[in-house]
């Protein structure tokens, strides 16, 4: 890291780009590949090996040893498995290198160990990554030398969808079909393609390796179930934006150059509002190569961390009483010649296209608001969502002031005249310049909000891949999409029929839409007035995925048949179960072996100061005080502890996942508040030298 290299020499380096596949495939291939990745042809096996032997050329001259498929299975983590290049040694005892059309487009990993939710037996084991050319192959480089990654799609024997990608590649043909067929209903004949565009910003904490090695919460867990608040949390907002550290600086500067290699655009970072919470964002890409860049952007943010000392923490929670992690998934619809369907122009008012979609959208998050709910519910989440920082967990739409007025003025008068402009901005001071403002103002509470020509899913946590968000936004979107078009290619007069429909839909569902403060007691009492569903933890959200309507409309567009929604319900049952047990005998591990034997240590200490000063006549005063509240607090900690173990027990026994989960839910979890609260108060009374493990102050103000 000593040259600071310009980011121009070195972005997209590790990509077997398109600059790349004219360098290194024959011509003709090159075409026919190209329009495979462009969706116009279905890939000609017989092309493969050509193009597994350019890029196997390309690799190996940058340094690769190894390939993988890398794939994004249910487990949360992208997983992968290394070959390396070689051939088995020839009779002089030399190697080639070896990578063919079949190993680019196939691998065959054992199926079994992955989560299925039941889609598959043990028995039978097959599972298959195939290539997604639609995503570029890259090199990473770390500890176990260059990899040559190719992203690729995880299904079963059977085909079905065992992984992210497989239903995201779905959802995005689904809502390129549709928007389409509404294009063609205003006359667009040119557009050949609709692509989601995404952009994530990454939220996640930075802290010292050291320290995190001494705390088995983090360890196991990613979050610290102990910890009481230092005397300065947030509450001054000097973090936020604040100038980096320059430990920080220097980690961030690693970060990008590794990403940049590998052809992620890292844009934009900054402090966020928690002490030692920063964020990463890159520039917007089509939705599954942004969930791959996602996805890279976590492991590298991770990786370049334990390279440097600390620890990159992805949890949504890690610290209670500050804020949490989460990634705002920044959604459009854009075609190939460059239109953003989701534009509504300067006036917008006049944009009866735009005006459509945007009615459609109200309508299509009205109806699935349960299920853009449960795109977000994992189990680090349900700390955050509906706690006072956080975006509620009250599902509604922020517009702005601009499309509120073009809004009335068609539900009040049937047509729209005019758009609100954004006015100059005027400091007052002669030597600043004076600028047209935006016409609306932001709101940091709305989880679904426009932003000038873009919606913004503010709920996903920030250690979920952003594929299962946005397979929910593509396929609500598709669907209203394909209603609004069955009903508009008929119509006789299409300028009425467009009119009336487009303020129907907005009259029927502008309750989703809700520009107030959304983190506000009031909002939740006017939610539930106006019937929108308030799921608050994840066993609620779940089940979602599996009700009739989410299952009539995911086998409608092919994204998931109901036996994978099943699955996947499953699956999140069994996370759940799984991460919550680890939790609790997490606490009763570190409550046991550490804490109590520390603080009994420490009331021994003061036993005998008391009785020495009893001794020589003093009237130890202030000592036995302390003593007495610290012992009655030990009791109170002993007796969670005993309840906890109990329940944990219980659950276990508990065959049935739903059943499990909601145990979980209503009875271990609080039973471990119940034990953290006695925790965190001997954490403020017993001496800082005795106590086992870093303080938050420790954790989160010494980086
Ligand atoms: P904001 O200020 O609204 O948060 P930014 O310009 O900071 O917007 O962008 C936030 C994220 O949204 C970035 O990742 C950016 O690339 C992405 N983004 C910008 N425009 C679009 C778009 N049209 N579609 C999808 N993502 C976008
Ligand atoms: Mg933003």
């Amino acid at each position: 890291m000593e040259n600071t290299h310009s980011i121009m020499d070195i972005f997209g380096t590790n990509v077997f780009n398109d600059k790349a596949m004219r360098q290194y495939l024959p011509k003709s291939i090159y075409y026919e590949l190209r329009k495979t990745i462009e969706g116009r042809k279905d890939l000609d096996p017989a092309i493969a090996d050509v193009v597994a032997a350019a890029i196997k050329k390309w690799a190996i001259e940058k340094g690769a040893t190894h390939y993988t498929h890398w794939f994004q299975p249910l487990t949360g983590f992208t997983a992968e498995k290394h070959d390396a290049f070689i051939t088995s040694p020839k009779e002089d005892g030399s190697v080639l290198m070896e990578f063919s059309g079949k190993d680019l487009i196939k691998g065959e990993p054992d199926a079994s160990s992955f989560p299925s939710g039941g889609l598959r037996a043990t028995f039978e084991a097959r599972g298959y990554t195939t290539w997604d050319c639609t995503s570029p192959a890259f090199i990473r480089e770390d500890a176990a030398g260059a990899i040559l990654c190719i992203p690729t799609a995880f299904c079963s024997f059977t085909g079905e969808a065992l992984d992210q990608k497989t239903p995201l590649l779905r959802s995005m043909e689904a809502v390129q079909e549709q928007s389409l067929r509404l294009l063609r209903l205003f006359g667009n004949t040119t557009s050949q393609k609709v692509v989601p565009s995404i952009g994530a910003e990454q939220e996640y904490f930075l802290i010292d390796r050291n320290k995190y090695l001494q705390r088995k919460d983090l360890i196991y867990t990613g979050r610290t179930l102990f910890g009481a608040m230092p005397p300065k949390g947030q509450e001054l907002d000097d973090h936020y934006f604040g100038t980096l550290r320059q430990r920080v600086g220097g980690y961030m500067r690693q970060v990008n150059e590794e990403l940049w290699k590998m052809g992620v655009p890292a844009k934009t970072q900054h402090n966020e509002v928690a002490p030692a919470q920063h964020e990463l964002a890159p520039i917007y890409a089509e939705a599954n190569v942004a969930a791959d860049h996602n996805q890279i952007m976590m492991q590298t943010l991770k990786r370049v961390a334990s390279q440097q000392g600390l620890v990159c923490l992805l949890h949504e929670k890690p610290f209670a009483g500050v804020n949490g992690s989460g990634k705002h998934n920044n959604w459009s619809l854009t075609t190939d010649d460059g239109i953003n369907l989701l534009d509504p122009g300067k006036r917008p008012h006049e944009n009866k296209q735009f005006l459509l979609i945007l009615a459609c959208l109200l309508k299509a998050v009205d109806i699935h608001a349960d299920l853009l709910r449960e795109s977000a519910a994992n189990v680090g989440n349900d700390h955050r969502l509906g706690a006072h920082e956080a975006p509620p967990a009250i599902i509604s739409v922020f517009l702005g002031e601009q499309l509120d007025d073009v809004l009335d003025q068609l539900l009040s008068t049937g047509n729209a005249t005019h758009s609100l402009r954004g006015h100059k901005l005027h400091t007052g001071v002669k030597t600043l310049p004076d600028f047209t403002k935006d016409a609306t103002d932001r709101n940091r509470t709305s989880p679904f909000a426009f932003t000038n020509n873009k919606f913004e899913f503010r709920m996903v946590g920030s250690r979920d891949s952003i594929a299962h968000s946005t397979v929910v936004i593509n396929t609500i979107a598709a669907e209203a999409f394909a209603d609004a078009c069955d009903i508009l290619e008929k119509a006789d007069d299409f300028e009425t029929a467009l009119h009336d429909l487009t303020i129907q839909y907005i009259s029927e569902h502008r309750k989703i839409i809700f520009g107030g403060n959304g983190y506000s007691e009031e909002w939740v009492e006017e939610a539930a007035r106006r019937g929108l569903p308030n799921l608050r933890s994840m066993v609620d959200a779940i089940p979602a995925l599996t009700t009739e309507k989410s299952i009539r409309m995911f086998e409608r567009f092919h994204v998931f048949n109901e036996a994978e929604l099943h699955s996947r319900a499953e699956i999140k049952y069994e996370t759940y179960n799984k991460a919550i047990n680890i939790e609790a005998l997490t606490m009763i591990d570190m409550t046991v072996k550490q804490i109590l034997p520390a603080v009994i240590n420490y009331t021994g200490t003061l036993s005998n100061i008391v009785q020495s000063l009893n001794a020589v006549g003093v009237s130890p005063s202030v000592q036995s005080d302390l003593l007495r509240d610290i012992t009655s607090l030990l009791n109170e900690a002993n007796a969670a502890v005993r309840v906890l173990r109990k329940m944990s027990t219980e659950a276990s026994g508990i065959e049935d996942n739903k059943d499990r989960a909601h145990f979980y839910h209503d009875h271990v979890m609080p039973a471990m508040e119940d034990l953290r609260a006695p925790i965190d108060k001997l954490e403020m009374l017993v001496d800082k030298e005795v106590w086992p493990m870093p303080s938050y102050g420790d954790l989160i103000f010494e980086v």
